[in-house]
């Protein structure tokens, strides 16, 4: 295990994608394995000492941002083992994404989870269980976790499998240690929102299965260590198009269309019963990811890509998967659909080709860089949102942010993952002034999400940088029950502290 106390060395751990500022710890430890971290968190726990856990540290919510105590990285337990016919991966939580994208690729497989993101860990994506373009078909991270290796805050380490330790009638969900300890959790009683993506707070539901805990619990539950993934088939092709339109009620009625025809068609992911689109020529629409850009991102990204074409309204990405015997059909339903609502087709981009797919998916992960580089650029913070909503309040809720945005004469982007009524709207503060009004903005947004029946984070998490948000979604009841799951699990409170919740509640 490799320890570093030099500033230098320890500089690029004290912050994520946030740029929150202000981190700060006595030192990085980088460990070769489950059991030297077991042995760090046995050593921290008897001196109270907190552990601050970290990935690639491409968070955006300040979840892996040190203040004080250790940072933990698990970049070290990097292996990947791939059962081809099971259709399993057994990696290690340093294993970087595109990594295993590239390794599960070479086996004809595929693991959908993707966060636009490709250089974080497995670890990092499980503790927020990342979601992304193509969870419009595929689902999030945690549909692909079928087992767990934790090691807890007092060094035991939980080898868990879904299926095996879930909660009883009375909400009591009893785990056992590696070495056979017992420990009860009392799963909390709040009802979740009906929105297709949530990670704001922990995971409960009747019957909760210990896996499902400990994925999105943002580094303060447990220092997952290993995990057991699901895997599909390769898809044999994927269709896909940028689609421009230059009407906005003409783009939303065709987001609507392709949106209700998808979901009938959901993928099951048990191994064995893999559902892939019909082999012949009768296919329907179902788009595997639905992206939207609203005009002001589609300005923004034509600094990276001079290409795009000016004066639309927005532009939708979507993609859909093909085999060589129904592909011509599929082109010819999307045709009509794009003609039906009017879309710019001959200023819009497709293909069927492995590598424009690529520069596609580039161009969508563009924005959130270039937004990022102009929040370094104005030396703001990012302010940006990650609600969801249920669908049937979408288009009001799309309808406030642009209103209050539009409005507020401060630039901003409105982008994301449409098919699941979840988008990001970012303001880009150019001085201080711009700054505090976009604070207000954000807080109204969240106020009206809410309000809505929606949640506050739908993919990035809590973090250190929304918990108030948090607490105004849950309120100090199912915050305080939230507590109790920590404290069952870490007694002490070491792990991830600040994150998710304010330490207040930890002693209470
Ligand atoms: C340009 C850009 C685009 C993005 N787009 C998306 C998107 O579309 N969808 C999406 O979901 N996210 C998105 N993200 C956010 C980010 O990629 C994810 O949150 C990612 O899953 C975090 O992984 P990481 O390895 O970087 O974790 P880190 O940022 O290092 O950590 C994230 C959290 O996980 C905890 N953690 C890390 N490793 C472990 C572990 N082994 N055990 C327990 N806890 C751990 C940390 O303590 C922290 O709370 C985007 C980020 C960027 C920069």
């Amino acid at each position: 295990m490799r320890t570093k106390t030099q500033p230098d060395d320890i500089q690029n751990y004290l912050t994520d994608a946030s740029n929150m500022p202000g981190g700060h710890a006595e030192k990085l430890l980088v460990p070769d394995s489950a059991d030297d971290v077991a042995s760090v968190l046995r050593e921290a726990n008897a001196s109270g000492t907190p552990v601050t856990l970290c990935g690639a540290r491409t968070g955006t919510v300040g979840g892996a941002v040190p203040f004080g105590g250790v940072v933990l990285s698990l970049e070290k337990l990097v292996g990947i083992e791939i059962d081809r016919e099971q259709r399993i991966a057994t990696v290690g939580a340093g294993v970087i994404l595109g990594d295993l994208q590239k390794a599960v690729d070479r086996e004809g497989l595929f693991y959908p989870p993707d966060p636009t993101e490709w250089s974080c860990q497995i670890g990092g994506n499980i503790a927020t269980n990342a979601s992304g373009s193509r969870s419009f078909k595929y689902g999030a991270t945690r549909e692909y976790v079928r087992a767990l290796r934790v090691v807890l805050a007092t060094g035991d380490i939980l080898s868990i499998r879904r299926g095996e330790f879930i909660a009883d009638r009375d909400g009591v969900l009893a785990v056992r240690t590696d070495k056979g300890a017992a420990i009860e959790i009392k799963v909390p009683t709040y009802e979740r929102p009906d929105v297709r993506k949530n990670v704001s707070g922990y995971y409960n539901a009747n019957g909760l299965d210990a896996v499902d805990l400990f994925i999105g619990s943002e580094g303060t539950l447990g220092v997952i260590v290993e995990a057991e993934l699901s895997l599909l088939e390769k898809p044999k092709g994927f269709f896909s198009g940028i689609v421009f339109f230059p009407d906005e009620a003409n783009l939303l009625a065709f987001v609507d269309e392709v949106r209700t025809a998808s979901r009938k068609h959901p993928v099951v992911i048990a191994p064995g019963s893999d559902k892939r689109a019909d082999g012949g020529v009768c296919v329907p629409i179902d788009a595997t990811l639905l992206e939207y850009f609203d005009a002001n991102s589609l300005k923004l990204i034509s600094e990276k890509f001079p290409e795009t074409p000016s004066g639309m309204a927005g532009a939708i990405f979507f993609e859909q998967e093909t085999t060589a015997e129904n592909e011509d059909a599929l082109l010819g339903l999307w045709n009509e659909l794009l003609q039906k609502h009017n879309a710019a087709d001959s200023a819009s981009w497709f293909t069927t080709n492995e590598q424009d797919l690529e520069k596609m998916r580039e161009f969508r992960h563009a924005l959130p860089v270039t937004v990022n580089e102009r929040v370094v650029r104005n030396k703001q913070k990012k302010i940006g949102t990650d609600m969801a909503v249920p669908d049937d309040k979408f288009a009001s809720f799309l309808r406030f942010y642009k209103e209050i945005l539009e409005s507020s004469g401060i630039e901003f982007v409105v982008f994301g993952h449409i098919g699941d009524s979840h988008l990001h709207a970012n303001l880009l503060p150019k001085n201080e002034e711009e700054a505090t009004r976009s604070r207000h903005i954000y807080g109204r947004c969240i106020a009206q999400a809410i309000m809505l029946g929606g949640c506050v984070s739908a993919e990035h998490g809590i973090g250190k940088l929304k918990r108030n948000y948090l607490a105004a979604m849950m309120g100090e009841r199912y915050l305080n029950e939230m507590a109790e799951v920590k404290r069952a699990l870490d007694p002490k409170g070491i792990l991830g502290r600040g994150n998710v919740f304010s330490e207040a509640y930890l002693t209470a």
